[in-house]
């Protein structure tokens, strides 16, 4: 097999990835694997901002108060400190390499999310994610220390004696290919697409965590699965996240039948937390058996709808749904995995020099929930640390023992066979290990996971194809989501078990 060496090897280029990549390069050369195009990733859609303490009135003491109550006893609080305290320093290095935040005045103008106490959210309009990969892949670009492989599929990573020397990948155009490097980051994002509903984009197929499951690297919390109440619902279109801001404007939840609900549920209505929402529509949703729910703006002045929500009003208007005259057919999607692998504040996993940040990562931060707008700080503040810790990391004293020659191929079946797997898989996970939870459910979706492994492993060999492998991916990911929500005796944060309900 033919093989490639750097210092650094990256998987993945959003804001992690790509982070560690360009803190890396000032000390050796780096190679970011990516396996669709560089914007290709969650950061890019990243709408609300990142929270910082950066206002007059705020400290880090109280983000960290704020960190800790969302994550609902479960966090680790040395890293929800390290998260804090380093957070106005990782909001800084972005604006350093030319990230553009609005401003009122002279100063960051900050917005506010539910969970925060002050208002801390540095953003972009509403579409921060996107300023922030622009930036950053923009830097990336014209570093000359850093190589970029799009279309560079990771299947594999190299461990041997316990320590991670590099990465199989599958790049398009030059097939399979050893990656060899001193230090590994993963940064390979969530893994929204187990479920039928998700904010996230194709990419997010859970392959860190299958990657690193393999390789024998810890992995924990995968059951806390954060949704989000509002996303469209269009049979032919993505989710399409509707923010929280709508109904903070004065949007309404309806079912089908017209009936304003939330009444039924919650004195807050429309602004309970977003939990609350969620189970109010997905329990609206089985009552009335019907796919959707609604958010009325129709009563809502048009100018303020186009002036607040310029990006959603224009979305929408593609599809044909005005909103100030329709209603906007929406669905909980899920949004954001709280759990992953399991690093500690150096970003460091079990394996030696194998790292993790952001998303597929475990640090400590969320705890059962996740504060709004942590996520990208987490990427950026975790990143930074694995990039300064492996740069420390001198080159193995004795070359480990090469087995990558004969590594080999991973297994794929049909593409035909894998859409049905996968289709299969997200019935699955939607139906039994969403929002609202209960026993029976979860020992349904456990057996067809277990069952659509089986039949993966079964089924005849196919030539490479990503989506398959992705596939697979997703029932390994899958399977730690299922096993962590039937093993979680008692409710907390994301995780509710009506079983367990008191
Ligand atoms: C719609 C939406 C809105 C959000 N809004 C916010 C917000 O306002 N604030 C906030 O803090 N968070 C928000 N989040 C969450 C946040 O965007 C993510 O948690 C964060 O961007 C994750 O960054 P990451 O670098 O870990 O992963 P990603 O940005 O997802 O990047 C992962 C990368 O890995 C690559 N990859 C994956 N597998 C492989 C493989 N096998 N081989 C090679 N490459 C691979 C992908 O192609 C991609 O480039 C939002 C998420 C969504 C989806």
């Amino acid at each position: 097999m033919q093989e490639e060496k750097f210092d650094f090897l990256v998987i993945g280029s959003g804001l992690a990835g790509l982070t560690y990549a360009l803190q890396a390069a000032e000390h050796g050369s780096v190679c970011v694997l990516t396996k669709g195009e560089v914007a290709d990733s969650n950061t890019s859609w990243a709408q609300g901002g990142i929270a910082a303490a950066v206002g007059e009135a705020d400290s880090w003491k109280l983000h960290e108060e704020d960190t800790l109550i969302a994550g609902a006893g479960l966090c680790d609080p040395a890293a929800v400190r390290f998260l804090v305290q380093n957070a106005p320093d990782a909001i800084r290095w972005l604006m350093s390499l030319g990230a553009r935040f609005d401003l009122s005045g002279e100063d960051l103008a900050l917005g506010r999310e539910g969970g925060h106490s002050r208002n801390r959210i540095v953003h972009h309009a509403d579409k921060t994610g996107w300023e922030v990969e622009r930036a950053m892949a923009s830097a990336v670009r014209s570093n000359r220390r850093i190589s970029i492989y799009q279309h560079g599929f990771a299947t594999d990573l190299l461990v041997a004696d316990e320590e991670c020397f590099g990465a199989v990948a599958n790049v398009s155009g030059l097939g399979q290919r050893a990656f060899i490097a001193r230090a590994v980051l993963l940064a390979t994002g969530g893994c929204g697409r187990m479920y039928r509903h998700t904010t996230n984009p194709p990419v997010a197929t859970g392959d860190g965590i299958a990657l690193a499951a393999r390789v024998g690297a810890s992995i924990a919390n995968m059951e806390f699965m954060q949704f989000h109440p509002t996303t469209l619902y269009h049979p032919q279109h993505r989710s399409f996240l509707i923010s929280e801001a709508v109904r903070g404007a004065g949007g309404t939840l309806r079912n089908h039948n017209g009936r304003r609900f939330m009444y039924d549920y919650d004195k807050r209505l429309e602004l309970a937390p977003r939990d609350v929402v969620s189970r109010a529509i997905e329990a609206e949703m089985k009552k009335l058996a019907t796919w959707c729910v609604y958010l009325d703006t129709t009563h809502l002045p048009p100018e303020t709808i186009m002036h607040e929500f310029p990006t959603i009003y224009g979305r929408l208007e593609t599809i044909g749904i005005e909103m100030e005259k329709d209603w906007i057919p929406v669905v909980p999607a899920q949004h954001y995995s709280c759990g992953g692998v399991v690093t500690d504040l150096e970003g460091r996993t079990n394996i030696k020099r194998l790292y993790a940040a952001g998303e597929v990562a475990s640090t400590g931060v969320h705890g059962a929930n996740r504060l709004a707008s942590n996520s990208l700080l987490e990427a950026l503040v975790f990143a930074r640390a694995a990039a300064a810790d492996s740069t420390s990391v001198g080159s193995p004293e004795s070359e480990p023992k090469r087995q990558f020659d004969s590594v080999p191929p991973r297994k794929c079946v049909a593409e035909a066979e894998a859409v049905r797997l996968r289709h299969t898989l997200q019935r699955a996970m939607t139906d039994h290990v969403g929002i609202v939870r209960n026993f029976a459910g979860l020992d349904t979706a456990l057996k067809t996971v277990t069952d659509l492994k089986a039949e993966y492993a079964s089924l005849p060999d196919a030539p490479f194809s990503q989506y398959s492998e992705e596939t697979e991916d997703l029932l390994i990911s899958a399977e730690y989501v299922v096993r962590g929500a039937i093993g979680r005796k008692q409710n907390v944060g994301l995780h509710y078990n009506e079983d367990l309900a008191t």
